[in-house]
């Protein structure tokens, strides 16, 4: 059974554990990643989000100064942003400045993860402008961001949790979908009945976050 602790709060520890686990997660997923993206764009996907987190966890563990949860959210950023080739590290690198951004100005509880995960939310949307049904990495974070929302003030962990299982629902309702933006809308009708990688990868990066604030786990 998962737990959680009560005072449960953004810090450092938690976005390390965070990233952490979004690195096992893509380790684990990588061929899975590689195999969705081969069907309808360049089988890189995998290799990419596995070369840019082992970047991050090599800057974090290199550093020491990363004590604060806005450093290491916007280590994570600039690292995904400088070492990602294709359009997924510069999309997921804004995503985690913007939400290093918020994390600057307040210190947040679980509440704020609703506010985060929105500004990383406006920050794909305003680099990639993608809208949703696209078939983009927008369809599993926007109702992730949306599961977050309605749930505030319920247990943290549930409301993490219910945020992965929009994420995943997002992610699977992008197999019927054609593809608007990025690569695999070069394949038009073609790319219908194919689950999108990058839907696939914002599902981990969700499912990691609530696995990072599952105390009963590592
Ligand atoms: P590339 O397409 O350059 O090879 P990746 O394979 O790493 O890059 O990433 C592909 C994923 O990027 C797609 O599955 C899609 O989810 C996401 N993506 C592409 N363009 C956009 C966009 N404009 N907005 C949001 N996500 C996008
Ligand atoms: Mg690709």
């Amino acid at each position: 059974m998962s737990e959680i602790a009560a005072d449960l709060v953004l810090d450092a520890a938690l976005m390390r554990r965070w990233m952490a686990r979004l690195t096992r997660t893509i380790e684990a997923g990588c061929d899975e990643l590689t195999r969705l993206d081969a069907a309808i764009g360049d089988a890189d996907h995998g290799i990419n989000m596995l070369r840019g987190m082992r970047a991050v966890m090599a800057g974090l563990d290199g550093d020491g100064h990363e004590d604060s949860p806005a450093a290491v959210l916007g280590l994570a950023g600039a690292r995904l942003i400088t070492v990602v080739g294709g359009a997924a590290g510069p999309i997921y690198g804004t995503a985690f400045r913007a939400m290093s951004e918020v994390l600057e100005r307040q210190p947040l509880g679980i509440d704020g993860v609703a506010e985060m995960a929105n500004a990383g939310l406006a920050a794909i949307q305003r680099l990639g402008a993608a809208e949703p049904g696209d078939k983009t990495i927008v369809d599993a974070w926007l109702p992730a961001v949306e599961a977050l929302r309605s749930t505030v003030g319920s247990v943290p962990l549930s409301t993490l949790e219910k945020a992965e299982q929009a994420a995943r629902r997002g992610m699977l309702d992008t197999i019927p979908l054609r593809a608007r933006k990025g690569r695999a809308s070069y394949l038009g009708w073609r790319s219908e009945g194919h689950q999108d990688p990058g839907a696939t990868s914002t599902h981990m990066v969700f499912a990691s976050l609530a696995a990072a604030a599952d105390t009963t786990t590592d």
